[in-house]
């Protein structure tokens, strides 16, 4: 008797708080956070959106930032804190709450979290009747995926870490999620009051100034609100965009800008938005929930890599070139192959004479070129095995040598008549997202990463067999069976918020 009440209120705690027929309000603000002290190029935000249905009040916040603690300016401490306050000063439940960084790389102010509560105390104070509706958008010229399959069955990223693999060596590109999802709230007389889009790809274009920038979540927001009107309110929520780059990551022949991305992301959207038609009275719910996934034993891979790093420093060779020879030898040799040491009726003069020694030379050139080329490629697995075995590394020494067999990661859910929102605290990669999607059968089900906390990146299990190879399986802590596990919870509690 004492376990079934124990498993009814369980149950009943797991239960997402769900508020129907209720006046639906809404409040938004914005808060600039941008650390002034380097060049700026763009303006960095907090925006907050208060929700409200009777009793139930709900608060969905999005930072230009690249995590909610773990890494970068916001600390490990900025989550409970900022939620402490908000329970103590307005009365909020913390499992109300909702903070998705929006993973751009710019750097916010010292004074952040005092920021956030002011960003959210004062969308309590503008909390007014409004009209939900929710839809989708479509955007496919902003993003890549960064996982590059090998002829050889490895995936390799694409980082500005290291370099990418030789051209012919790619076998196939991973996946993209072109889909935003959009909920548009409306004041009552048919003012937009804030649109919260969702998309997946890591903000970390950057602007050809290199200054501080909100990159392209913040562009995105801009074109909304000031398409929207003044007192519109955009919040970007980050998807599962843990393997997804914005386009042309890697080029150098042309100056990388945020600014058009984020355009394009932002008109996308806005056509999303004007095909929404919003209805009062949405149901709003809310829901937070703890899951221990367990954590990987990465010492076997650490042993492997080290082996790995050994056997290739093993197999340089000595070169018969330094670089200064092999530049403009490389280029006379892939311009002309047929006489690329001198010009062609030297070639022709040299067989006249029976000489045969610019074959010879040439034969000679080609075979140093290759095996000074063959030194890059082996250097360059190197830098790629270096920095991803640091990564690994950092993961075994704070995880399993230090005993910790999980990673205990809050899961939030928030829904909005029919916009629902499922979130994670790390870097999801694509298929993940997808596969949510997909297995929830809902239109309007979305999912973010990067929200309430940061455990790196988490990838699919399938992906989790290339570890060491790319940043997102090196940059993880969890075992591939996390996977599963929180697949079903995030569509369990999608279905649970559409009760
Ligand atoms: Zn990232």
């Amino acid at each position: 008797m004492k376990s079934l009440r124990w498993l009814a209120a369980w149950w009943l705690a797991w239960l997402p708080v769900v508020a129907s027929g209720a006046v639906l309000q809404a409040g938004a603000a914005k808060v600039d956070i941008t650390d002034e002290r380097g060049l700026v190029n763009d303006r960095l935000y907090v925006r907050a959106l208060a929700l409200r249905s009777g009793d139930n009040t709900a608060v969905l916040v999005s930072i230009d930032a690249v995590a909610i603690g773990g890494i970068g300016r916001i600390k490990d401490d900025f989550l409970p804190r900022v939620r402490t306050t908000l329970k103590k000063e307005l009365g909020i439940p913390p499992g109300h709450t909702l903070f998705n960084a929006s993973h751009c790389h710019g750097l916010v102010h010292p004074e952040t979290e005092a920021r956030t509560v002011a960003a959210v105390r004062q969308a309590i104070k503008n909390l007014e009747p409004v009209r939900a509706g929710s839809g989708v958008g479509r955007e496919t010229r902003i993003m890549e995926n960064r996982r590059l399959i090998l002829k050889n069955g490895k995936t390799v990223d694409v980082r500005h870490a290291y370099s990418l693999p030789p051209n012919d060596q790619v076998a196939s590109v991973g996946p993209v999620d072109p889909q935003i999802g959009v909920l548009r709230l409306d004041r009552l007389d048919g003012r937009p009051l804030a649109v919260v889009y969702n998309f997946a790809c890591h903000p970390i274009a950057n602007t050809p100034d290199r200054g501080n920038s909100a990159d392209i979540a913040g562009f995105a927001s801009r074109t909304i609100e000031e398409n929207l009107g003044k007192n519109c309110v955009a919040l970007f929520v980050q998807g599962a965009g843990g393997d997804i780059n914005p386009i042309d990551y890697k080029a150098v022949n042309h100056i990388r800008s945020a600014e058009p991305l984020g355009m394009m992301l932002g008109l996308s959207t806005l056509k999303a938005v004007r095909k929404i038609r919003c209805q009062p009275n949405a149901p709003l719910g809310v829901h937070s929930e703890q899951l221990a996934l367990p954590r990987a034993d990465l010492a076997p891979r650490i042993r492997e890599m080290e082996a790995e790093r050994g056997r290739l420093a093993e197999s340089l060779r000595g070169t018969f070139l330094n670089l200064d020879e092999f530049l403009p030898l490389v280029m006379k040799y892939r311009l002309s192959t047929n006489s690329p040491a001198l010009s062609s009726y030297r070639y022709l003069h040299e067989l006249k004479m029976d000489r045969p020694n610019l074959g010879r030379l040439d034969a000679a050139n080609r075979r140093h070129l290759e095996a000074y080329v063959r030194n890059i490629h082996t250097m360059e697995q190197i830098t790629r095995v270096n920095t991803n075995l640091r990564l690994l590394q950092m993961h075994q020494k704070s995880g399993h040598a230090a005993g910790n067999r999980t990673v205990t990661v809050e899961l939030s859910g928030l829904r909005v008549g029919n916009f629902v929102l499922t979130t994670f605290p790390g870097e999801l990669t694509v298929p993940v997202g997808l596969n949510i999607k997909r297995a929830a059968k809902h239109p309007h089900a979305f999912v973010a990463g990067y929200t309430n906390g940061y455990v790196h990146y988490a990838p699919t299990a399938e992906q989790l067999k290339n570890i060491g190879g790319a940043q997102e399986d090196s940059d993880c802590m969890l075992a591939p069976e996390w996977q599963p596990l929180y697949e079903a919870r995030a569509v369990n509690m999608i279905r649970q918020l559409l009760r």
